[in-house]
């Protein structure tokens, strides 16, 4: 083909190259106006595509940009005829048009396609910057890379819900290596002796608003315990996102219904059989609620003497049950108070007695302990392991640090 042009004198091939702008002018009108015709019809959803930019990436092979570029130029043709002859002398072309396209009106369009006319594209994105300043910010840009990482990484990386390592046709590990960040890449730091594989990253640029930014921002603050403390963006992004569909996905939502019901019919039968079971259920304190006692009392023990002296003790705090599980107290905040190990083991003690273990037992299997104060074994137990021989443990020890 090119062999042919050889012989061809210089003006020749000048005056040819004329000639054939002119006939893909037309020829890109001719396209224009049958893409009009078809978006027109809707015949892209009749063949079974979803859209025109579908049906122009797909069917017509177009890339996406000129796909974008030639939808918003027809479009703009439909609306205002006069760009026929603008685009056929070359006046102006489908960047400027289809950038043009996003501020044209019914009232502007004489004054803008006058002002465009034979201006370059930068020329023209300051036009329109002038009517929608947002209209000239670069689009959202989605760009995928292969990157080497070790073997390890790719591992917790998909065990965390990341995408599958693969090859992408036409990219090579080199490639995706000078496209990413070295600093940040898992490959720059690896040691070569260890396995590599490839997998896909993609590098997204997207102009955000500072009001958007902040809420990331403000996100990331509120998630600090949660995520690391140089987490990426991308770190806070997918957390966001995990946390989201954690809870918005409707498959998610089932399956936690479903685990409900199970826990709902293993609780009823347990409560059936066996009343000991039903009293542990009972006397579980919901973390919410250890919260909001632990907040109302201050994190300090709650034992008022009788001359008003509060302890306020930070140490071993347990959550009491001011009127016991056995006796029909709730796990409810205003049955509930902050002790410390000590101020619980006396309050058991005043009022049931020194031999009040015993005594407690036997009324507890009676039902008619004075305040059904109810240690349970294992508890018990503990403070002398912790070499404290004699202490007394409370009904519901909550250890805070
Ligand atoms: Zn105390």
């Amino acid at each position: 083909m090119f062999e042919s042009l050889r012989s061809i004198s210089d003006h020749k091939i000048l005056c040819d190259t004329d000639a054939i702008i002119v006939q893909e002018r037309k020829l890109t009108l001719r396209l224009l106006v049958h893409l009009h015709e078809i978006e027109r019809r809707k015949l892209y959803l009749i063949r079974g595509y979803g859209s025109m930019f579908v049906y122009c990436t797909t069917h017509l092979r177009l890339s996406a940009s000129a796909a974008s570029r030639r939808i918003r130029t027809a479009r703009c043709l439909a609306r205002f005829p006069e760009l026929y002859a603008m685009l056929e002398s070359g006046e102006v072309n489908l960047s400027t048009v289809s950038l043009v396209s996003k501020i044209l009106n019914q009232k502007n369009h004489a004054s803008v396609l006058g002002r465009i006319s034979g201006k370059s594209q930068r020329d023209v994105a300051a036009i329109v910057a002038e009517y929608e300043p947002r209209a000239v910010l670069p689009a959202d840009h989605v760009r995928t890379i292969v990157v080497a990482v070790p073997i390890k990484h790719t591992n917790e990386y998909n065990r965390s819900g990341g995408q599958e390592s693969s090859t992408v046709e036409g990219s090579t590990p080199e490639e995706g290596r000078r496209a990413g960040d070295p600093e940040k890449s898992p490959a720059a730091t690896a040691s070569s002796s260890e396995t590599m594989t490839l997998e896909r990253h993609a590098v997204v640029k997207f102009t955000a608003r500072e009001l958007v930014m902040n809420k990331l921002e403000h996100a990331r603050s509120i998630a600090s315990h949660r995520l690391s403390p140089n987490a990426s963006l991308e770190d806070v992004i997918e957390f966001l996102a995990d946390y989201f569909t954690e809870r918005e996905d409707p498959a998610k939502r089932h399956a936690r219904r479903e685990a409900r019901k199970n826990n709902e019919k293993r609780e009823r039968a347990r409560t059936n059989t066996s009343t000991k079971v039903n009293e542990d259920a009972k006397r579980r304190i919901p973390v919410r609620v250890r919260d909001q006692v632990f907040v109302r009392d201050k994190g300090q023990c709650a034992y008022v003497s009788r001359d008003g002296k509060r302890c306020g003790s930070m140490h071993v705090l347990q959550i009491d049950h001011i009127n016991p599980v056995a006796r029909g107290g709730a796990s409810s905040p205003d049955n509930l108070r902050l002790l410390c190990a000590y101020h619980n083991r006396l309050e058991a003690e005043r009022l049931m007695g020194r031999s009040g273990r015993r005594l407690r037992s036997a009324q507890a299997a009676r039902g008619t302990s004075d305040r059904g104060f109810e240690p349970r074994p294992a508890r018990r137990r503990s403070p002398r392991r912790r070499g404290a021989p004699g202490e007394f443990a409370p009904s519901s020890a909550m250890p805070v640090q």
